[in-house]
């Protein structure tokens, strides 16, 4: 069949790293300092970090936002694709965590380009609209709270510029939205999500079997 996605048994999944994984050093050192947390699956997989980059490069952006920096892995990826004059504005709650991130982004060189914001996102998101950020984004990626996830999408799309791309995470999540036996609330919350940008005309979007499922959207 070639009309579908391939199936990655873990034999190719490791030929396609062996072949396309170019995981910088500082990226790989925090990839194995997160193993160490429970919580280290929250973290994305090192080749949706490489696509992150070269979306971030090919459609050179300069003002980006992260929703959700755990120890960082996402934004240090960004940061590191992004020119010498980039920013990243990155929301997240949790300080134990962050202060991994602020360390990986200083062993870097790239903390001065990362300004956290330690609140709950949709505060931070809410006071950079007031603030007449929107429509000034080039790139936003959301990794947050699933709940919120609509939340943060249409405050997302209202700071994105026409044409800027916006990356959602774990838009499959684990096979989950597809099962129609589950009904939990952070897999409603997905189900509803995919849903709903489905029938926004404002949007093109790609969903790309990445990692738990990656959408990008581009406002139009
Ligand atoms: N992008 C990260 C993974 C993010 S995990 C990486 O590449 O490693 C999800 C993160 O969302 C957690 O760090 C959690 O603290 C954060 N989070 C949860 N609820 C939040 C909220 N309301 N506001 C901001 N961040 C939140
Ligand atoms: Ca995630």
């Amino acid at each position: 069949m070639t009309n579908q996605t391939i199936n990655l048994s873990d034999k190719l999944y490791q030929y396609m790293l062996s072949i396309s994984l170019h995981e910088p050093a500082i990226l790989k050192s925090l990839r194995e300092t997160t193993l160490k947390l429970s919580s280290h699956d929250m973290q994305i997989s090192p080749e949706q970090g490489q696509l992150m980059a070269l979306l971030v490069e090919l459609i050179g952006a300069e003002k980006t936002l992260e929703i959700g920096v755990y120890t960082g892995y996402s934004s240090l990826v960004v940061a590191l694709a992004l020119p010498e004059t980039g920013k990243i504005i990155a929301c997240d709650i949790n300080t134990e965590t962050s202060a991994i991130a602020q360390d990986f982004w200083q062993k870097a060189s790239v903390a001065h380009k990362i300004d956290l914001k330690l609140a709950p996102a949709l505060e931070t998101l809410d006071s950079l609209i007031k603030q007449n950020h929107s429509n000034n984004f080039d790139f936003i990626f959301i990794d947050a709270d699933k709940q919120n996830y609509l939340n943060y999408y249409e405050r997302s799309l209202t700071l994105l510029r026409t044409g800027g791309l916006m990356v959602i995470d774990n838009v499959l999540w684990s096979g989950r939205v597809a099962d129609t036996h589950v009904h939990d609330k952070q897999t409603l919350a997905i189900r509803a999500f995919n849903q709903t940008i489905y029938q926004d005309k404002r949007i093109n979007i790609s969903l790309i079997p990445v990692g738990d499922g990656l959408t990008l959207i581009r406002k139009r």
